[in-house]
């Protein structure tokens, strides 16, 4: 029993997979291999490199970080990313056609870069607001959640590129993610945190699962027996790949016998020569070693990593710890084209993302009916706060990439109303954490004369081991560094730059790295200092310590900088160094500024969210409140301003306590690099914005079902909430949202008119419901309709949330025209899992309810659920 017809909305999407998942075994192949090289096999070759064996024609596969974009294996501005929306902004599309298409696209541009297996989709639930990698996830419900992510695997795998969906399971928060117990009942596993999991593996033909840091019900998430071996493997007959997510694999009996089949990354780890001694002493068995390396070998088959010609690689057992082998994925870096052209990378195209971007933005307020604004009404336009100018485009951490290219809200809106408006730009306030990068062009290497920074690798005599220019002085490495630089290596890296400011002034500088920092200016030492080893690895490169200093400058003249950083002896995870630096501006002068543009102007567009360390992997949010003045911001310009309208880049929710004194607020989520292009046409109406909730916006952190995930004694981090995350726990514990899960408007009006369901419904049958919702407003338009299932045992006591979302479809109608939608709720809806027997219909009286909202449901049809017949 799955899903059902529910997941597969994307008929266009449907069967898409140039292969089937599942294909026969590689016994051939099997037979020719020694213990100790099965074993070698299953650990990875490098940070992102699988093994490969040139004995039988099996080359190394190359992994690369998604989601939001296809890093490749090196984090370098000379190899940029198309930069998509994230996930929760795809989440709030509710449109799986749209992520389908995005998929496809960013599986030609991993294809494209030599990139075999794609680290995506994120499928965990944003049980908690503050989740830090909630906005890599894309929803609070996990059939939203199941839906587009479905249509993402699909897309995805379409261009022949292996979906790992990650983090299976429990790892909807990030502290203390590498330790923390996720006690969560069978029945709230089954009924919530699987589903997505379950349908891109049995739905969408998931061709790898990533097992995750931390421990569900006592078990580490890489050696859970129950739920890698009996759930995922035997239960959903999963026939691909259970990776571990990066360095998750920390033992070596209790990770092969439950089913991890790769460990990421390598060359070292649990495995390798142990893995191959425990088989030798009977303490792994020898078809499980050979279980693996067939699942291991029916992904290189499926990728086209297996050649035609054993032999054809000289990346053998023997070469695999040098980068010496020779066939062109593993040569090139991840980053030239393996298809046969040697076009080189083919980055998804910006219309694209645009669109995209557009189509997720939730307008959440829009007093009236100011938006879309009339040209001719505005003729000059205020536009304000730190991220119309430094906007947020993506999350931190292993999901970030070097974008091609980023359109800022403040380019975008002058360059849309150039010649129709006078425009002007405040920052209103500041609000990083770390002092942000130079700006573009204010950087000069000083031995090529180009812009940017001259990078040197310096052995521990002094010596230059290694040196090239960089275009950017915000650099990061998982491996390819030169022997005695790294973690505990007395080397050192050296970057030297010339610094021309654009404003005369005092200026912050900023160096961080986890290890010794020190900085120099004109010869003179401004700063040394060792900064603190974090807690989480992925924070040496999203969070790193940082060493600040103070320096006059004049504007226009170079100032030569030089930045000395020295790994810490006891570092973990890639080694990073970065040099920001910022104007040393002060929040009132900044403030006032923007309030006095702002009420000169006819409207004021205040662009206000996250700054780029607030959402991250790595770390979960300590609040929901904006950070710096930003609130303080919005008060003072809506005060002079009744035209305000405001825009929120953030990834997750996030506190608005001046809601409703302003006219209007579009969420924009981190929409990736098109923002301002995006923002442009939907403020002025050449695009509806299309999107609609996956998260409940709050109107107090009080409000939140779940809102810290802090593991408690013995790290347990207790689900206590069962099922009643999101808008289940609001709508059972009867509170109210700021703006309810699923709620947007778009610049049309809807009526809904009427609902067609049969009264009953067998056992185990899907239901189809027909609704028909009518443009009763002056644009054509898009209109999401939400159809909800109420089944009994919903009393607060039985744990049971009042409603749940079953199905959902997007209709478009000219104004005065009607548009009828026909849902399919999935028999699962229907069904309960019971901790004893396994997946039950209880059958009762339920009611479909649908609208536009969990919250706005004008429309309802009861149902009788018949009670499977007798023993059935
Ligand atoms: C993250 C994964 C990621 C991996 C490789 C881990 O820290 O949890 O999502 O794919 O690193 O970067």
């Amino acid at each position: 029993m799955t899903t059902g017809s529910q997941l597969d909305p994307a008929e266009s999407a449907a069967d898409s997979s140039p292969r089937a998942a599942t294909q026969p075994g590689e016994p051939g192949l099997l037979a020719a291999l020694s213990v100790a090289t099965k074993a070698h096999l299953l650990t990875g070759a490098d940070a992102w490199r699988t093994s490969g064996c040139a004995d039988i024609g099996l080359r190394p596969m190359v992994t690369s970080d998604g989601p939001s974009g296809v890093r490749g294996t090196t984090k370098d501005e000379r190899k940029p990313s198309a930069s998509l929306p994230c996930p929760s902004a795809l989440g709030a599309t509710w449109d799986a056609d749209l992520v389908y298409r995005l998929a496809c696209a960013l599986g030609r541009e991993a294809r494209s870069k030599g990139v075999d297996v794609l680290l995506a989709p994120t499928v965990n639930l944003m049980r908690t607001p503050l989740g830090g990698r909630g906005f890599e996830c894309f929803a609070e419900d996990p059939v939203l959640t199941a839906v587009l992510a479905s249509a993402y695997v699909r897309g995805v795998q379409q261009a022949g590129v292996a979906a790992a969906v990650k983090h299976f399971v429990g790892n909807d928060s990030e502290t203390g993610r590498w330790v923390y117990d996720a006690r969560i009942a069978e029945s709230v596993l089954r009924e919530m945190y699987l589903v997505p999991f379950e349908a891109c593996v049995r739905e969408a033909g998931a061709q790898l699962v990533m097992a995750a840091y931390n421990k569900v019900n006592g078990e580490r998430m890489t050696e859970n027996v129950r739920l890698l071996r009996d759930v995922l493997k035997h239960e959903w007959g999963f026939e691909g790949v259970v990776i571990s997510d990066w360095g998750a694999a920390r033992s070596t009996l209790a990770t092969a016998l439950a089913g991890l089949d790769l460990a990421m990354p390598g060359p070292d780890g649990p495995w390798g020569a142990a893995l191959a001694q425990a088989v030798a002493d009977g303490l792994v068995p020898g078809e499980l070693l050979d279980d693996k390396v067939a699942r291991l070998l029916r992904l290189a088959r499926w990728v086209g990593a297996l050649l035609s010609a054993p032999g054809a690689t000289t990346d053998s057992h023997a070469a695999t710890d040098s980068h010496a082998a020779t066939d062109s994925h593993a040569a090139t870096d991840g980053h030239a084209a393996t298809d046969g052209h040697a076009t080189g990378p083919v980055l998804a195209d910006p219309r694209l993302l645009r669109h995209a971007a557009a189509a997720s933005f939730v307008l959440l307020r829009n007093a009236g009916g100011i938006l879309p604004l009339d040209p001719r009404d505005v003729t000059s336009l205020a536009v304000a706060g730190p991220n119309a100018v430094r906007p947020t485009i993506q999350g931190g951490g292993s999901a970030g990439v070097i974008p091609a290219q980023i359109s800022t809200p403040a380019d975008a809106l002058r360059a849309a109303l150039d010649g129709q408006a006078a425009v002007s730009v405040s920052l209103g306030c500041q609000t990083f954490e770390a002092l942000p990068d130079p700006p573009a062009g204010s950087l000069r290497d000083p031995v090529t004369g180009q812009p940017g920074v001259w990078l040197e690798f310096v052995g521990a005599d002094g010596s230059v081991l290694a040196a090239e220019s960089r275009g950017s002085a915000n650099l990061a490495w998982w491996d390819g560094v030169p022997a005695g630089i790294g973690w505990g290596e007395p080397g050192t890296i050296v970057l030297s730059t010339l610094f021309r400011a654009d404003t005369t002034g005092l200026h912050l500088l900023g160096a961080a790295g986890v290890g010794r920092l020190t900085l120099s200016a004109d010869g003179v030492t401004l700063a040394d200092a060792v900064t603190v080893r974090p807690d989480d690895p992925v924070q040496a490169m999203t969070r790193p310590g940082e060493v600040r200093a103070r320096l006059w400058l004049d504007s226009g003249t170079e100032t030569k900088l030089r930045l000395e950083f020295r790994p810490a002896p006891d570092g973990e995870g890639p080694l990073a160094v970065r040099l920001g630096i910022a104007l040393a501006a002060d929040d009132d002068t900044l403030l006032a500024e923007a309030e006095a543009a702002a009420s000169a102007a006819d409207a004021a567009v205040v662009v206000i969210g996250s700054a780029e360390l607030t959402e991250s992997e790595g770390f979960d949010r300590s609040t929901l409140a904006l950070p710096g003045r930003q609130d303080e911001l919005v008060a003072r310009i809506a005060a002079v301003n009744s035209k305000t309208i405001v825009v929120v880049n953030s990834g997750m929710p996030v506190l608005a306590p001046w809601a409703d004194q302003v006219a209007a607020i579009l969420y924009a989520w981190l929409p990736g690099q098109e923002f301002g292009n995006a923002l442009a046409d939907v403020l002025l109406g050449t695009a509806e914005p299309g999107g609609r909730l996956p998260v409940t916006l709050p109107a107090a952190e009080a409000d939140c079902p779940v809102l810290h995930a802090v593991p408690g004694q013995d790290a347990i981090l207790d689900y206590a909430e069962g099922l009643l995350i999101g808008y289940r726990g609001y709508d059972a514990n009867g509170v109210t949202p700021k703006y309810p899960f699923g709620h947007g408007l778009g610049y049309t009006t809807w009526t809904y008119e009427s609902i067609d369901c049969p009264p009953s419904v067998s056992a185990w049958r899907d239901l189809e419901v027909a609704v028909t919702v009518k443009n009763v407003g002056t644009r054509p338009g898009k209109e999401v309709i939400q159809a909800y299932l109420a089944g009994p045992g919903a009393e607060p006591d039985q744990g049971r949330p009042p409603r749940a979302l079953a199905a959902f479809a997007a209709v478009r109608a000219a104004p005065g025209q009607t548009a009828r939608a026909t849902l399919t709720i999935p028999a699962r809806a229907f069904a309960r899992y019971d901790q004893l027997g396994g997946w039950a219909w209880p059958g009762g009286r339920y009611v479909v309810q649908a609208g536009t909202s969990s919250r706005d449901l004008p429309l309802s049809a009861p149902v009788l659920s018949a009670p499977p017949p007798l023993g059935g």
